[in-house]
């Protein structure tokens, strides 16, 4: 790194060319994104994604609870989501507020900035959903078709209660095809708690058939997963075959290979 022809430079010129070079450094480099990187930031939510499908599958080929990776893959889905979301704002260029501090921001700061910038005035911009969202978003329509009309919406029960001094405060049952009881359920006649009844099976029996659909969906999506990783792992060039080639994962010429690979910027 040192020139050795270089003259020796006392203290205080080396000072001061550190100072020079701190002020050639500012104004901080503006912040950016490509669009390879917001590319990359996708691949990445979708990964973590494929763990958890593969994971589905995992357990038809060993008997072991696997439950407490959903809670930290989903806390990592939404870490990519973010980091996804907030490079597609600098990709798009969005007005941000000033940084709290000169390191780059975390996703979410960027995320605040930009909303802090729209109260100032500036056009609020709207990046695509990441690819993991999409995937959420469909399978929440799937597993959710049969949940029917929001109950807490339903009219107030229009009967007096039995000391008449005012009106029931109930809601009035719901007897599925957007049609209500007469009343709640005491109030109501025995015909339509029968039909609330019945349209209660029905619809958790749509429930339980749609979670089925939607498990079906993403276990059948776990199983084209877990082939693929399976069968990449065995070609050559795989992490797999990488780490466990004689003389290691890291050997000289094929990280210069890599490097050459690489992109010159
Ligand atoms: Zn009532």
């Amino acid at each position: 790194m040192d020139d050795p022809h270089a003259p020796e430079l006392t203290d205080e010129e080396e000072n001061s060319a550190a100072l020079t070079e701190r002020r050639y450094r500012e104004p901080e480099p503006p912040e950016f994104a490509t669009s390879r990187g917001c590319q990359l930031l996708d691949e990445i939510s979708l990964r973590i994604l494929e763990i958890r499908l593969a994971l589905l599958v995992a357990t038809e080929d060993v008997s072991l609870r696997l439950d407490d990776f959903y809670p930290r893959l989903a806390a990592l889905e939404v870490l990519a989501d973010q980091a996804v979301g907030a490079a597609r704002l600098l990709l798009l260029d969005a007005d941000l507020d000033e940084a709290w501090g000169s390191l780059p921001s975390r996703p979410q700061a960027v995320f605040a900035r930009h909303k802090a910038a729209v109260t100032r005035g500036s056009p609020s911009v709207f990046p695509v959903p990441s690819s993991l969202r999409h995937f959420n978003s469909a399978i929440r329509t799937i597993a959710s078709q049969a949940t029917g009309p929001d109950w807490r919406a339903r009219p107030q029960c229009p009967a007096i209660i039995r000391d008449g001094s005012r009106q029931c405060s109930n809601g009035v049952l719901y007897l599925g095809d957007n049609a209500f009881a007469s009343g709640c359920f005491s109030h109501a006649t025995e015909a339509e708690r029968n039909r609330h009844r019945q349209h209660q099976d029905d619809r958790n029996e749509a429930n339980v058939e749609a979670s089925r659909i939607a498990h079906l969906a993403m276990t059948g999506l776990g199983r084209i997963i877990a082939e693929g990783w399976l069968r990449r792992r065995h070609e050559p060039g795989s992490l797999f075959q990488l780490i466990n080639q004689p003389d290691g994962p890291f050997r000289l010429e094929d990280m210069e290979e890599a490097g050459k690979a690489a992109p010159a910027d």
